[in-house]
């Protein structure tokens, strides 16, 4: 059921594009990462290892860490919001590293921290990659990864991006690209106030586009919710398909959602 009033996308909004954040997957039992409950919160030691300045020594724990998330995404599959998203052929600007977009069927997906379902070189110039199957332990050889790069026999790493490390600059670029072609503009799961989700939406308005946040626990601040037209304070899993069912009008039962 749409809530009266709430803000619904229509047939004018021919260039919808998503942000997301750890909100959107928080039911997979991925959880968020700051906050009280957060997993930096309850693993410290954990927050530690994500600073770039400790590498090569972290390793371990980053393959513990990430190879654990990807594990827990591929196992648990994306959520009504992620498939919801598919299905309206939206692209993805995301600050989430979890590849459930792109298991949902997103085709256009800017994944600004990286991937955790992806290994890369530890030489930030090497070209390799490579794609995880996801297991448990602190080794790569744990997550079906060779220990060292194949092409120049540097260690592999989670393609994650860490603290004091360079966003990739094609995520970026793809990402600040989306924000300027929007004419609806949807941050979903995300406070948008951490570098550079912060700067996406004030840019798609600029650019012209309706802006709308879609979270459960907005910001009470007003300054930070007040570069979004709408903010609707709903469940993004309830929100996200009764708007793609709109906009396809179809009927309410017709997707049967296990989640
Ligand atoms: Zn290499």
């Amino acid at each position: 059921m749409t809530t009266p009033g709430r803000f619904v996308p229509g047939p004018q909004h021919e260039e919808i594009v998503f942000l997301t954040g750890s909100g959107i997957s928080a039911r997979t039992g991925l959880g968020t990462f700051r906050g009280p409950d957060g997993l930096w919160a309850l693993e410290p030691e954990t927050e530690q290892a994500m600073h770039a300045e400790l590498l090569p020594d972290t390793l371990p724990q980053l393959w513990s860490v990430w190879g654990r998330m990807a594990r827990i995404a591929t196992e648990h599959g994306p959520t009504p919001g992620h498939r919801a998203i598919a299905r309206l052929g939206a692209p993805v600007i995301t600050q989430n590293i979890d590849g459930l977009h792109q298991a949902a069927g997103s085709e256009v997906v800017a994944e600004l921290h990286g991937s955790a379902l992806h290994a890369r070189c530890l030489d930030p110039e090497c070209p390799w990659r490579g794609r995880l199957r996801p297991g448990s332990g602190s080794r790569p050889e744990d997550h079906g990864v060779p220990a060292t790069c194949p092409v120049c026999g540097a260690p592999t790493r989670p393609a994650v991006v860490l603290f004091d490390e360079m966003l990739p600059p094609d995520a970026l670029e793809l990402g600040m690209r989306l924000a300027r072609r929007a004419d609806l503009f949807v941050a979903v799961g995300t406070s948008g106030t951490v570098f550079p989700a912060a700067q996406l939406a004030p840019v798609a308005k600029a650019h012209g586009a309706t802006t709308v946040l879609v979270d459960t626990a907005p910001p009470p601040d007003p300054s930070m919710r007040a570069v979004f037209d709408h903010v609707i304070a709903e469940d993004a899993h309830e929100v996200l398909p009764d708007w793609e069912r709109g906009l396809h009008r179809v009927g309410g039962t017709s997707f049967l959602d296990p989640f």
